[in-house]
Formats: C-alpha cells, sequence, structure tokens
C-alpha cells in the first residue's frame, strides 16, 4: 500500500542515519524488484531532502562506516580479519570500484595495496592522479575466501553501503573495474569486452567500465585496452 509523503513536514526527531537508512533502504528494494510500497522517485527524493536538511546535513562516509558498524549482513563476515570500508578524497570527482578485498587488503584493511592494487596506483598516475585525489573502494567490504568472486546475494547485502559511499562523495566519474562490479553496478550480465569503452549515466554519474587490474596481471596484452579508456576518462574529466 502506497503512503504519501508530506514533504513539507520534516519530523525533528529522525536522525540523519535514520533518514539516509529508509532512503537507501526503499532503493534497495526498489533496485531488486520489490513493490507494493511506496519507493517512487518522489518518495526517495523527499527523504533526501529532509536528509539534507536535519541538523546533521549531509550523511559522511564517517556516518556510513559507522552505521556499518560490524557488519555480519552476510556470510562473508566469517572470513574477513577486517572490513574493508574504502579510502581517498571524501570529495573526489571519481571513484573506482573493484569486486572486494584480496589477502593484502584483508590483512592491511586498505583497498588496492596488494598487486592489483600497486599496477591500480600507475594507472591513476598514468591519467595525472594519486590515489589521494581519488577514492578507492569495492563492491564488498570483506574478503571472499581464496579470492572467489563475491557471490551476487553477497555483492547486493553490501551495495547499499556503496551507494551511500556514492551519494555521499558525490563524484563526477565512476570507474568500475572488472565484471563484478560492472555488473552489480549497472545490473547487467554483459562482460566488460562489451561494457569498455563507453561512458553510461548511473545515478546522474558517469560510469566508466574497464579491466580489473588483477586480471591485467594475468593478461597483460589488455593493457592497451585499459588505456584506451583510462584517455576517454581523461579527456572526459579535463573537458
Ligand atoms: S561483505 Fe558487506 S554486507 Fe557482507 S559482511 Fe562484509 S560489510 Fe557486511
Amino acid at each position: 500500500m502506497e503512503k504519501d509523503i508530506n514533504p513539507g513536514i520534516i519530523p525533528g526527531d529522525l536522525t540523519i542515519d535514520l533518514i539516509g537508512e529508509v532512503a537507501h533502504y526503499l532503493e534497495y528494494m526498489s533496485d531488486i524488484g520489490c513493490s507494493g510500497f511506496d519507493c517512487s522517485d518522489h518518495c526517495l527524493d523527499t527523504l533526501n531532502t529532509w536528509s539534507q536538511q536535519s541538523p546533521g546535513g549531509r550523511e559522511t562516509l564517517s556516518n556510513i562506516r559507522e552505521d556499518l558498524g560490524d557488519c555480519r549482513r552476510c556470510g562473508l563476515s566469517k572470513y574477513r580479519k577486517q572490513i574493508v570500508f574504502g579510502e581517498g578524497d571524501p570529495d573526489a570527482r571519481l571513484i573506482f570500484v573493484g569486486e572486494g578485498p584480496g589477502f593484502e587488503e584483508d590483512k592491511q584493511g586498505r583497498p588496492f595495496v596488494g598487486p592489483a592494487g600497486q599496477l591500480l596506483t600507475k594507472i591513476i598516475a598514468a591519467i595525472n592522479m594519486t590515489r589521494e585525489s581519488v577514492y578507492i573502494c569495492n563492491i564488498v567490504k570483506c574478503r571472499p575466501p581464496e579470492n572467489r568472486n563475491p557471490s551476487s546475494d553477497e555483492a547486493e547485502n553490501c551495495k547499499p553501503f556503496l551507494i551511500r559511499q556514492i551519494k555521499a562523495i558525490k563524484p563526477d566519474f565512476i570507474c568500475a573495474l572488472g565484471s563484478v562490479a560492472a555488473r552489480t553496478l549497472l545490473d547487467t550480465t554483459k562482460s566488460v569486452s562489451m561494457l569498455r569503452n563507453r561512458f553510461f549515466d548511473y545515478k546522474s554519474t558517469r560510469l566508466l567500465v574497464t579491466y580489473h587490474p588483477a586480471y591485467l596481471l594475468r593478461n597483460p596484452e589488455k593493457k592497451r585496452d585499459v588505456w584506451e579508456d583510462m584517455k576517454m576518462l581523461m579527456n572526459a574529466m579535463e573537458s
């Protein structure tokens, strides 16, 4: 049953965390195809307006990390040493999204710090940026055992937090690294080769797909394609 929300009434006792949680949960339910309740754009915009007007202002990455807590929302929590939330500039114009932490990331609690991370650092330098000037995170924040791909359930459980990170940062561009990131964000089953070399509109942000650095380590001949994608990204960011 749909209930209308009056945008003129701002409940004083609702905190920004609660408002944000309701908005993101409704959006998540909408994304996975649920219906029978009000998850319309109007409702989400109204909740967002409340959130902006609440005493805490715009949701911050710290708010989201705090809300994530010692997350046990999916089975990956059993295998992790620590949650790898993400790092970088909270006002970054560009976010890189990978699939999940690996061995080194799990150990250090930082994203992309193993061999694939070193390659990503070089890719970022090649577009005249630094790790500190972008934001780097993953679809899932806990390491899948033996570095397997996260399941779609695991990705969907973690996705609301990623979406909140993106909303808090408000980047102009997102670069999805690899098929898991691309498929989860774009809700598609297409391969990276079919998705790369173009921009998608993702919640008012321009999203580019390219190969994951770990894939490049196994398939160095694909580095040329990634460089083409990065040149496209660089040109778009400069224009
Ligand atoms: S992967 Fe995400 S949803 Fe699953 S336990 Fe870790 S933080 Fe929670």
